[in-house]
């Protein structure tokens, strides 16, 4: 995939890419110039999302690591992931097993859990070198999932099991797509947010006090962006102060997004998932539903408080006080604009100011 080839879509607009694509990277502020010939700011820090469906087995993860490698060249790139599809909805099937009892099977399925990364493994046909390490990482976080599931004993099945448990759905993908950028020459190393984010002690739901996470993130994400390593960070996850793991609740890796973004103080989060955009309904369960290219943020708060599940509703309060714009956009046809999500544009000063 090459994002330099990027066409426009019928809006007539480009996508961000390829709006990026004239441009060389440059100091954040510093004014240049896109092959449009307008002039623009370059967003020197770029936060990109990938949802499961983006993550689901080794060719999926190296495509969107193409994704990852053509906008590294020109900005930096803080990676966020989601557990690869289906994978927290099985480990939360083993948390339930466990707290009826169902010893035997929940060690099977946690065993069927880290197979399964195993072989993504081996389907990305690393260097043996690299394929040993990464094995080794995966192996030693097996082990911590084996030891949360045992054979024998009684086992307190609380909300806090069940998320330290649904936790290392992103904790496996992470490193496995920060060896899947590794291969495509994008230095990365995988993040585990529970590091940096804070919440409250709310299992399955928890808050995330922002200004301790961003102070902490900072010190986490900054040195590494700053060696020009793209940190691939664990979404849906995080620790209370005394560093239990909490999640921040079902499919909230987009607010894990946001809050990355928001910490490294990134110019625009891109939500990479499997549709176009936002729609006005759910488009593969209405053929009326039609693709929405410019959204306020208010606009967009109402559409995910109203359950359109392509966008976590807590993005959008951070995201409009941060004046973060948001793209959502399609990662199986990244030539497509996508949603822009933002204040409106004014076309002389925005960095996506159109094609002109
Ligand atoms: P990801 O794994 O990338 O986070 P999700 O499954 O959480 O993806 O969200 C994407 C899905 O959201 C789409 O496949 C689509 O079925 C669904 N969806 C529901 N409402 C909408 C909407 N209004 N616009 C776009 N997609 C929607
Ligand atoms: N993996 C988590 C879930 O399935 C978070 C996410 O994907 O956004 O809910
Ligand atoms: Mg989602």
């Amino acid at each position: 995939m090459n994002l330099e080839n990027v066409q426009e879509d019928v809006s007539g607009e480009r996508s961000p890419a390829a709006l990026r694509a004239g441009r060389s990277k440059a100091a954040h502020g510093e004014v240049i110039h896109y092959a449009g010939g307008v002039a623009s700011q370059l967003p020197n820090i770029v936060a990109f999302k990938f949802g499961g469906s983006s993550l689901l087995g080794a060719d999926r993860m190296l495509h969107a690591a193409g994704l990852v490698q053509s906008a590294a060249r020109l900005s930096n790139v803080a990676v966020v992931v989601s557990a690869m599809k289906g994978v927290t909805d099985h480990l939360l099937s083993i948390a339930r097993a466990l707290a009826s009892g169902k010893l035997a099977h929940a060690r099977h399925e946690a065993e069927l859990v880290l197979d399964l990364h195993l072989d993504v493994l081996f389907e990305l046909q690393l260097s043996e070198q690299e394929s040993l390490r990464v094995r080794h990482e995966l192996q030693l976080l097996g082990r911590d999932l084996l030891h949360e599931v045992p054979v024998h004993g009684r086992v307190a099945a609380g909300a806090e099991l069940f998320d330290r448990l649904a936790s290392f759905g992103e904790r496996f993908s992470a490193r496995l797509f920060a060896a899947a950028l590794e291969k495509s020459g994008v230095p990365a190393v995988p993040v585990t947010s529970s590091e940096f984010v804070l919440t409250c002690d709310t299992f399955r739901d928890a808050q995330p006090h922002l200004e301790q996470t961003r102070l902490r993130g900072r010190d986490v994400l900054l040195p590494l962006l700053e060696a020009g390593i793209v940190p691939v960070v664990t979404g849906f996850i995080g620790a209370t102060p005394d560093g239990r793991i909490t999640t921040l609740g079902r499919n909230s890796s987009d607010f894990s997004g946001a809050i990355v973004a928001h910490v490294v103080n990134a110019d625009e989060l891109v939500i990479w998932t499997d549709v176009d955009g936002i729609y006005t309904a759910n488009p593969t369960e209405s053929a009326e539903a039609h693709l929405l290219h410019e959204l306020s943020y208010d606009e967009a708060r109402a559409l995910a408080a109203s359950g359109a599940k392509v966008l976590h509703a807590k993005v959008l309060p951070l995201a409009a006080e941060t004046e973060m714009v948001v793209w959502v956009r399609n990662t199986f046809n990244p030539q497509a604009r996508g949603t822009r999500i933002g204040s409106p544009r004014v076309p002389e000063t925005s960095p996506h100011g159109g094609a002109a």
